[in-house]
């Protein structure tokens, strides 16, 4: 029987508890930092410690950290290895060992205790950290040709605009070493995936970007647990693992579609919802609600997109012939069956959170629908004035983008149901819409000050302002929050 995730979350924190490290508990969704949006990482609870703000109460330690990237939005269900929700399994020091001791036990809880073959592993490492090399090389015995060097974006781990950082080295997968070791690029995700990142923490930077050596060398780490659930249970891509798979099971269920035998597409779309959904339940649970700023717009995009999404499929009301009924509540509550050893909190949560997401989900199907309306109008008047002209019936972009804008309504089905009619949409008058509004909608939303992880990425994520005019037809909210 293949490994469950649970058991590989517990081996990863028995393994180092048995070296010294006290286990703690994943911090929330919500950082303290209050200029921090979202966790997206294991070290930011202990930020604070790493830059000698605050004395460690312990010498090193453990976590299991639930975390959101909300950059990585698009990557869902796309890539094989990229969630909105994730667990990030890391262990820590705190001036307390460093490179040479995090290494080496980082190769061993790889190779011993989950037993992945040496020789399907790769190293990468940061291009001037010669120590790394060495002691990967000389001491853990990883030949020369499996440790790449590699540059700043890649191999230089920085916890945001400022903050404590260092450079890194990664361990990656390989999924098909018969391709040899000629021309190899880590980059190239059919073949590696990278899991497990070991940062040597070590500076401060500083506003002016000039790095300030820290009192003390840290050790900060992520493991990706679904990840190390994917090579382990030997399935395809993340989505297929315990951790998520009887979730999109529940949503092939109410769509009435088999996973297995489904196309591609589909796939992608179950997916996202198996993504999005554990998003959305635990971050309601941390408590964020939907709303259209900050932490609450990530959650109210991400309910969207699974509205959406199941409409794509085909999801009607509830799934299961409640046409005025939500489904995302059936969804989130196998979610919740699953959240025991995630966060523990979250079962006594479950009313509040199917609650909200009922609220949100309908609140949205009205929008859509009468965004259906709209849309029906505005073909016709498209047919009409084209037979008049006698030209090809044509969707106005900004049409399509009041749809989309206004009424939350995704253009590929505007396009789908244009098409239905034998009306083209005019895509790069909307592609013009849509970068004007990015650019206006920029200023608005710097409400939200970044400091960590991918910050400008997030910050991107966060202006799209898909929906925005709907909720905000006053733009009241966001002046108000
Ligand atoms: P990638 O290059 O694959 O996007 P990353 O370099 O951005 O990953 P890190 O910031 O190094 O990731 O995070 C540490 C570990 O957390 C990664 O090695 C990976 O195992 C896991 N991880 C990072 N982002 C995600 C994600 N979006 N979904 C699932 N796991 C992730
Ligand atoms: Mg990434
Ligand atoms: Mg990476
Ligand atoms: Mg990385």
């Amino acid at each position: 029987l293949p490994v469950s995730g649970d058991s590989i979350r517990r081996r990863f924190l028995q393994f180092y508890a048995s070296r010294g490290h006290k286990v703690l508990p994943s911090a929330s969704l919500v950082p303290e930092d209050p200029t921090v949006l979202l966790t997206i990482a294991g070290m930011l609870q202990f930020k604070p410690v790493f830059l000698g703000k605050v004395p460690r109460l312990v010498p090193c330690a453990v976590t299991s950290q639930r975390c959101i990237r909300t950059n990585d939005v698009e990557n869902v269900g796309r890539t094989a290895r990229h969630h909105t929700f994730f667990e990030m399994l890391g262990n820590f020091s705190f001036g307390d060992y460093f490179k040479k001791e995090a290494i080496k036990w980082a190769w061993e809880l790889t190779t011993i205790e989950f037993g992945l073959p040496a020789n399907r592993l790769w190293i990468s490492i940061y291009e001037e950290d010669d120590e790394a090399f060495a002691i990967w090389h000389d001491e853990v015995g990883v030949p020369v040709d499996r440790i790449k060097r590699m540059g700043e974006d890649d191999n230089f781990w920085t916890s945001g605009i400022t903050g404590p950082c260092g450079p890194c080295s990664e361990i990656y997968y390989d999924f098909q070493p018969e391709k040899g070791y000629s021309d190899v690029d880590l980059g190239d995700d059919t073949r590696f995936m990278e899991f497990y990142n070991l940062v040597f923490m070590q500076y401060n930077k500083r506003d002016d970007g000039s790095l300030e050596p820290l009192k003390q060398k840290n050790i900060d780490t992520g493991l990706g647990l679904e990840r190390m659930a994917r090579i382990l249970q030997k399935v395809p891509n993340n989505y297929e693992t315990d951790l998520i798979y009887p979730i999109i099971q529940k949503a092939s269920e109410l769509a009435n579609v088999t996973y297995d035998t489904a196309d591609n597409q589909s796939k992608t779309n179950l997916k996202i919802i198996g993504d999005h959904m554990r998003a959305v339940v635990y971050l309601i649970s941390d408590g964020v609600v939907p709303s259209n700023i900050g932490r609450g717009y990530v959650v109210r995009r991400l309910i969207r997109r699974v509205v959406r999404t199941g409409r794509l499929l085909g999801i009607k009301g509830d799934g299961i012939g409640n046409i005025d009924r939500a489904f995302t509540p059936l969804i989130a509550e196998k979610v919740i069956a699953l959240s025991n050893h995630i966060d523990e909190d979250v079962k006594g949560r479950a009313g509040r959170i199917l609650e909200e997401l009922k609220r949100e989900e309908l609140r949205f199907v009205q929008t859509l629908e009468r965004g259906e309306k709209l849309l029906e109008e505005m073909l016709a008047d498209a047919l009409a004035s084209a037979k008049e002209g006698g030209r090809i019936p044509c969707l106005a972009g900004k049409d399509a983008f009041l749809l989309y804008d206004t009424y939350g309504f995704p253009v590929e089905i505007t396009t789908e149901v244009a098409q239905e009619r034998g009306v083209v949409v005019d895509m790069e008058g909307f592609d013009i819409e849509m970068d004007n509004q990015r650019r206006q909608s920029q200023a608005a939303h710097n409400v939200v000050k970044l400091e960590v992880g991918e910050g400008a990425d997030i910050m991107e994520t966060i202006s799209d302002t898909e929906f925005l005019g709907y909720d905000t037809l006053s733009a009241k909210a966001i002046v108000e929050s």
